[in-house]
């Protein structure tokens, strides 16, 4: 099993030191492990670390993957916001991978509780619509190697009029051509929605693009660690998905599930 998308409490809204989760992953037999917390930018400050944060987050992981490299390999990465805010300070660090995510639409939180009011003031294809868009533009922006739950826009189980396969076909297609990776990332299931990024729908169009995926918990707890991989690994290999990749210092590695 491989889960590459886990926080720290660094990112102030995640529970449990990383010694924790790492020894949660051993315990539900994952291989490969990767951190990706929020990486700090100037927007947002509450849920992310801070830019001297950094090197202690870096430092921590690298220990700790040394420490338990008998048992299991830890990966080092960010899960970065594709914002205006996108800072070089964190492009430049030296990391396993980057994840890209959409969690804002202008200033819009939209994935946020405490925003969700803002919600029943939009039309949601137009949210579809300007999601999606942001999700191509940050495929062309070529800064990235994981695209992180590609269908977040759908959180609390709003749903749109418009077909979901034309709303993301332009998005698709973008990240096919910049070969990057796509998340299976299972946290939809704990959330409203209930159930994984990718949808079904747009899970067919990326195994028909031939894009590669890799598979995260996006654990913010310990007990979130590798959060109904299993089940997910079977459903890939029932759709003939055999494989999935990882990054060792950007560059890109198979692995059999
Ligand atoms: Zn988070
Ligand atoms: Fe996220
Ligand atoms: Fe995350
Ligand atoms: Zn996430």
């Amino acid at each position: 099993m491989i889960d590459l998308h886990n926080h720290t409490p660094l990112c102030n809204h995640a529970i449990g030191t990383p010694e924790e989760f790492i020894q949660k992953a051993i315990q539900k037999g994952i291989k490969i492990y990767g951190f990706a917390d929020h990486a700090p930018m100037e927007f947002d400050y509450e849920y992310r670390m801070s830019f001297e944060d950094m090197s202690k987050y870096e430092n921590e992981i690298k220990k700790l993957k040394e420490k338990y490299k008998d048992k299991i390999e830890i990966l080092l990465g960010y899960e970065v916001d594709f914002t205006p805010f996108v800072d070089k300070r964190v492009l430049q660090r030296e990391v396993d991978y980057l994840i890209g995510s959409v969690h804002f639409l202008d200033n819009w939180g939209f994935d946020n509780p405490e925003f969700i009011k803002e919600w029943e003031r939009r039309d949601v294809d137009d949210v579809y619509k300007e999601y999606f868009n942001k999700i191509e533009e940050m495929a062309n922006s070529r800064l990235f190697n994981i695209v992180g739950h590609i269908d977040l826009v759908k959180v609390f189980g709003h749903t749109p009029t418009k077909n979901i396969k034309d709303l993301a076909k332009n998005a698709i297609k973008a990240i096919k051509k910049a070969n990057m990776v796509v998340e299976i990332n299972t946290s939809g299931l704990r959330k409203p929605v209930k159930e994984t990024y990718p949808s079904n729908e747009l899970l067919e169009m990326i195994l028909n693009e031939d894009i590669d995926i890799t598979l995260s918990s996006d654990a913010h707890a310990p007990e979130q660690v590798g959060y109904k991989l299993k089940e997910t690994i079977e459903k890939l290999k029932k759709l003939g998905v055999n494989e999935a990749v990882y990054f060792k210092n950007k560059e890109k590695f198979k692995i059999k599930l």
